[in-house]
């Protein structure tokens, strides 16, 4: 199949009415859509028709076990798809954070299909913030199922040349929106027995989540003896085709591990580079620089980009200095460590 690729003015999308309609046409006949959102790029296909959203599994080669989120336009859509009355911390939830990257789990009516929810008889849903997402969805009349628009195991795109790198030929189109503003995916959360449990870490943090009451981190996230609650959670992410290796401990010694270790590839002509901060770049004599240090939503902006860059590279090996697990940067490590496996090494 051809992918045809077009370009989307965020900032009014409504001048585009040609391109919407055609999107939305495309969205109608069961195919799929690449769409911009605020956090990554998303692969869209009709959310309430299990045929459609059987394409998005395909053309991602996603296990079948991991479940879809849901985008609506408009919050009051929740109610359409939900099997339980909202309890008030959902509420509330939805009434601060949408639009924007919080993602919550309920439990599902019978319009969400098995594909959607994975076999599961709840739901993820969210209400975008980006202009062209929410456009997109309210030409369709219907809501988008959209995970991330890369092929599974890759890093997320925050590109629309990234999602052409994995998806040409496998989707209908590709709306070129500009770059992701957080550059990670949502923070996904399920208020369980009045509590908060984030399933899945982002850029709505922990004390961000804290003043709608108790947050819990899902053990299953940070102990990989525990089940994670989100499926995909316990799928390898994020990764390119070089090594990865995570580099935790005493900053000195980060440095000089990496730099013992660079000089030993090159002896042994195995190609490899440090994804380091631009307070640590000097220490090396190359390197990829992913941000500041100080500003970790810079980190999660440029992240998937640096990773992919890598394979760009053709580099058989990288070493990634650890990032504070504080926050923000409780969802950079837990990308960096999918991309890892088990190569994480403490110095
Ligand atoms: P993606 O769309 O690729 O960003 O991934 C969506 C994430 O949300 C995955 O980690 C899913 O496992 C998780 N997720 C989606 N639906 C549910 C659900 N009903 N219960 C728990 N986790 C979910
Ligand atoms: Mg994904």
């Amino acid at each position: 199949m051809e992918t045809k690729f077009i370009k989307i003015n965020n900032e009014n999308p409504e001048e585009n009415l040609v391109a919407l309609k055609e999107a939305a046409n495309i969205l109608k006949n069961k195919g799929l859509v690449a769409i911009p959102t605020e956090t990554v790029y998303g692969l869209a296909a009709n959310a309430l028709c299990e045929e459609s959203a059987k394409k998005i599994y395909e053309a991602k080669g996603r296990p079948s076990d991991n479940p879809l989120i849901v985008h609506i336009a408009e919050k009051r859509e929740v109610y359409g798809l939900i099997g339980k009355q909202l309890s008030d911390i959902e509420f509330k939830l939805i009434d601060k954070f949408w639009p924007g990257p919080l993602t919550i789990v309920f439990k599902k009516n019978k319009l969400i299909p098995k594909t959607v929810s994975g076999g599961l008889d709840t739901v993820a849903i969210r209400m975008p913030k980006n202009n062209i997402a929410r456009a997109v969805i309210r030409e369709c009349g219907f809501p988008l199922a959209a995970p991330s628009a890369n092929t599974s195991t890759k890093p997320s795109p925050t590109l629309a040349k990234h999602v052409l790198e994995d998806l040409d030929g496998k989707i209908d189109m590709i709306i070129d929106g500009g770059s992701c503003g957080f550059g990670i995916e949502s923070t996904v959360v399920q208020v369980i027995e009045d509590k908060i449990v984030i399933l899945r870490p982002g850029s709505i943090t922990k004390l961000m989540l804290k003043e709608f009451g108790d947050v819990e981190i899902d053990k299953g996230i940070v102990d990989k003896n525990i089940k994670a609650k989100a499926p995909g959670m316990k799928y390898k992410h994020y990764s390119p085709k070089a090594k990865v290796v995570l580099i935790k401990g005493d900053k000195e010694k980060i440095v000089s591990f990496i730099n013992k270790n660079l000089e030993e590839d090159e002896k042994l002509g195995i190609k490899s580079l440090p994804i380091v901060y631009e307070q640590t770049a000097h220490f090396y004599k190359e390197y990829l620089t992913i941000g500041d240090l100080s500003k970790a939503d810079t980190v999660a902006k440029n992240l998937f980009a640096v990773l992919r860059k890598c394979d760009e590279l053709g580099l058989d090996k990288v070493y990634i200095e650890a990032f504070d697990e504080e926050e923000v940067g409780l969802a950079i490590m837990n990308r960096l460590k999918k991309a890892a496996g088990d190569n994480i090494i403490k110095v």
